[in-house]
């Protein structure tokens, strides 16, 4: 079959299958980012085209080259997001958060940003970014707070050894000026060897050179003076007490000088997590402390500091590694029918089940016992029960542990409890797992396993 419509270079499709390992990654992030008090923003796909023009940065590759940018029937240049922060930003002053908020305001968010990139592994038009933005205080432990956040979900995810936090800074205002002198004498006596777009760089931001991708560009750099040397007395005294607080959560860290933003509202702290064999690329998350941001937005000065996650690089080093949990479970009970009266006393089971929290399915498509049969172990269901004429006259079924092949009856008059007290033992209702929504969490998050019995309080056969 020629299909008639495909996705568009650089988008993917997350199907059932394997959405739930996206759900897994989300869960940890949302958990560990509540854990630490960052609340979610979920802001609009698109935004004007100047407020990325002025806040990722006219020079910018991301602004020049790669942004989806179109004029809307309104004739407004509009372009979807290419990046968090400056939408964050928008959105904290224009909903006035920095005064009715206390402060420090720490936010987060897990969206899709758009940028037209060339197409390879680990690189998407369409990707996924957690960030986290913390505004209002430019105290080192906001910055650390911030790393740690990123560091407890790479632990949380068991990914955390092969990344490395390289940490450097880039300082303010008033030692940054002279540090770009120094450069800006280093690289004129190499113009020559320079690439076009770092000739340019050097007029009007040097530093971005040392973020050049070529490699003659790279060779020069690696011979350039560092930031660190240059640092004020404000901005050494911040960075040794990033590095102090690091090393008292027992952080582990490097020093890299040459990772630099090249714009001017960042400040002090930029850091970036590494990961090994990711793609071609290994950053995972890159941030920094971006104390004139919102000023340059408008508002008031305000110091604030943050970072994104690329979630598709993330669950690449995931799989890499192994490192995702056994897949998703199936239903815990598919309930078969065999006749009308059989069907129906199955839908009312399962619904007694799902009222719990628990997942459960009956036939949709009105199959026969063997097709039935069929679908549950396709769905991997943990228990299977037929009821036919025979079980609904009865009251009793047999219900089948499809792993063990185990059997048990169970009564039907007592719905989803008989059910689970077959399943958990009879004390399943006294510790909480039935008669919550969310149960068949609540069963897991004690470490029962789809077909475990709960062994509290004695003997419960
Ligand atoms: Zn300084
Ligand atoms: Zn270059």
């Amino acid at each position: 079959m020629a299909l008639k419509y495909t996705r568009p270079r650089g988008t993917q499709d997350v199907l059932p299958q394997d959405s739930w390992k996206w759900q897994y990654i989300e869960d940890v992030i949302r958990g560990t980012a509540r854990g630490y008090g960052y609340g979610e923003m979920r802001l609009p796909t698109f935004e004007s085209t100047d407020l990325f023009a002025r806040g990722v940065g006219d020079g910018t590759d991301i602004v020049a080259k790669e942004m989806y940018t179109f004029e809307d029937k309104g004739g407004r240049s509009i372009t979807l997001r290419p990046e968090g922060t400056a939408g964050v930003a928008r959105a904290v002053l224009e909903n006035g958060l920095l005064a009715s908020s206390p402060l420090p305001l720490k936010s987060y968010y897990i969206q899709s940003c758009f940028r037209y990139e060339k197409a390879q592994k680990g690189r998407l038009r369409e990707f996924h970014q957690f960030g986290i933005e913390c505004f209002g205080t430019h105290e080192p432990v906001s910055d650390v707070e911030t790393m740690l956040v990123a560091r407890d979900v790479f632990k949380k995810l068991g990914v955390n050894d092969s990344i490395t936090l390289e940490i450097n800074s880039i300082g303010c205002p008033k030692c940054r000026p002279a540090y770009n002198q120094k450069l800006r004498e280093y690289f004129e006596s190499q113009r020559e060897e320079l690439c076009p777009t770092c000739k340019q760089r050097l007029e009007k931001n040097p530093m971005r050179i040392l973020d050049c991708k070529e490699e003659k560009c790279q060779k020069i750099a690696a011979g350039a003076p560092v930031m660190l040397d240059y640092l004020c007395e404000d901005c050494t005294t911040h960075f040794e007490e990033v590095k102090n607080l690091l090393a008292e959560a027992d952080a582990a860290y490097v020093i890299n000088p040459r990772i630099v933003r090249g714009l001017d509202y960042y400040t002090n702290t930029v850091f970036e997590f590494i990961a090994e064999g990711v793609g071609t690329q290994g950053t995972v998350c890159a941030g920094g402390r971006y104390n004139g941001l919102i000023e340059q937005f408008g508002g008031q000065p305000t110091p604030a500091v943050g970072y994104g996650m690329g979630l598709e690089r993330l669950l690449m080093l995931m799989e890499e590694q192994g490192k995702l949990p056994e897949e998703k479970q199936g239903p815990l009970l598919y309930a078969v029918g065999q006749s009308e009266a059989g069907r129906k006393a199955a839908r009312l089971l399962v619904a007694g089940l799902r009222n719990a929290g628990f997942p459960a399915e009956y036939d949709l498509a009105n199959r026969s016992v063997k097709a039935q049969m069929k679908a549950a172990g396709r769905l991997n269901a943990a228990y299977t029960v037929v009821l036919g004429d025979d079980e609904v006259s009865s009251g009793k079924a047999v219900l089948k542990n499809m792993e063990t092949r185990e059997e048990s009856e169970i009564v039907l008059a007592e719905g989803a409890s008989g059910f689970f007290s077959t399943v958990y033992g009879p004390n399943a209702a006294s510790v909480g797992i039935i008669g919550t929504s969310g149960g068949y969490i609540a069963a897991q998050a004690k470490g029962l396993s789809k077909a475990e019995k709960l062994e509290t309080g004695g003997n419960n056969g």
